[in-house]
């Protein structure tokens, strides 16, 4: 029996599915996690099914979370989406269900869960969850409102069809995901806008970018700058890609200075691999899209240093 079977089966035999994603969602966490609550409530009207984590971080206008009592847990399944590693799933009750499924396009560096159905090829974990839709549409519902956040969630993980994860097969999921009731103007709207407070930081970005000969650049947002703008630390999400667009830039470092004094570390790259070096920082993620930690100034400066040797290293 095949991973998507399987998954099937197991969503067949259980009354009550629990859908959890990573902490700090974006639109893949969110649209992976809700698309397929809709699916699932569509599809089997008769069974109870819950979202759940902590804050959306601004992305209300994408889905809001369940309240669910602990007792709920107990018999039920859980599926966990968008997530490669389980200290990263927002609500560690996770484990408290009778069987647990992984469902991720991030490298299976811990392969938590009874089933597991990691595709890396996988744009998003969007287009995962389509994919699951689309092998199973004799037996599965897709309705409006999935479609929309599956949607999101693409357009989110692709930087709207810009990074090289974008293939053929994204484009063709997309296109079927359109023809269903939603405005994509309206919500690649949303998607996109910034207030006022984060123009002012992409500004700052774009002024105090250090880029050295290689293209390795750094970026330090200290929280006094932060709290000046009035910035919470899930608004930083949209200048990340912005020192993508420079010439000069092969990969890159935003490190956002947190009011505990460690540092959340974004790295991206447009061809030096960055995951493992993000790994050997509390870290993981995509070869080209990665984060980690950093617990004081100094280990900046080394994740800096590995950088800069990755960009050195990249160009011979
Ligand atoms: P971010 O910079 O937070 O948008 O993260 C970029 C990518 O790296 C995402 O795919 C995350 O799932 C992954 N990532 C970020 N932080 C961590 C972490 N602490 N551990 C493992 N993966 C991470």
């Amino acid at each position: 029996m095949d991973v998507t079977t399987e998954i099937l089966t197991a969503i067949k035999a259980y009354d009550t599915i629990i859908i959890h994603r990573h902490q700090r969602p974006d639109p893949d966490a969110l649209g992976s996690q809700v698309g397929l609550a809709e699916i699932l409530r569509a599809s089997f009207p008769e069974k109870q099914i819950f979202q759940v984590g902590g804050p959306v971080e601004g992305l209300d206008f994408l889905a809001t979370m369940d309240e669910v009592a602990d007792e709920i847990y107990q018999g039920s399944l859980v599926i966990v989406t968008d997530t490669a590693n389980a200290p990263r799933i927002s609500d560690q009750r996770f484990e408290r269900g009778a069987k647990l499924i992984k469902i991720d396009h991030h490298p299976n560096d811990d392969p938590y869960g009874d089933l597991v159905w990691v595709n890396t090829q996988a744009s998003s974990c969007s287009e995962i969850i389509f994919d699951f839709y689309h092998e199973h549409q004799d037996e599965l519902v897709l309705n409006d409102q999935a479609a929309r956040l599956l949607y999101a969630g693409i357009v989110g993980d692709t930087g709207r069809f810009l990074y090289p994860a974008t293939t053929a097969h994204t484009l063709t999921v997309a296109a079927e995901l359109m023809t269903y009731k939603f405005n994509p103007t309206d919500l690649n709207r949303e998607l996109e806008q910034i207030p006022m407070r984060v123009a002012k930081l992409a500004g700052y970005v774009y002024e105090n970018i250090q880029v050295d000969a290689n293209g390795a650049a750094k970026v330090l947002l200290p929280q006094s700058l932060l709290t000046g703008l009035g910035i919470v630390d899930s608004e930083t999400a949209a200048i990340v890609s912005l020192p993508g667009t420079i010439d000069e830039v092969v990969a890159w470092g935003i490190f956002v200075e947190q009011p505990e004094g460690y540092y959340r570390v974004r790295l991206r790259s447009k061809g030096p691999v960055i995951n493992e070096l993000a790994k050997k920082h509390h870290g993981g993620g995509h070869p080209l899209a990665s984060g980690a930690n950093a617990k004081d100034i100094a280990e900046v400066a080394s994740i800096y240093n590995e950088l800069q040797q990755l960009c050195e290293n990249f160009r011979k």
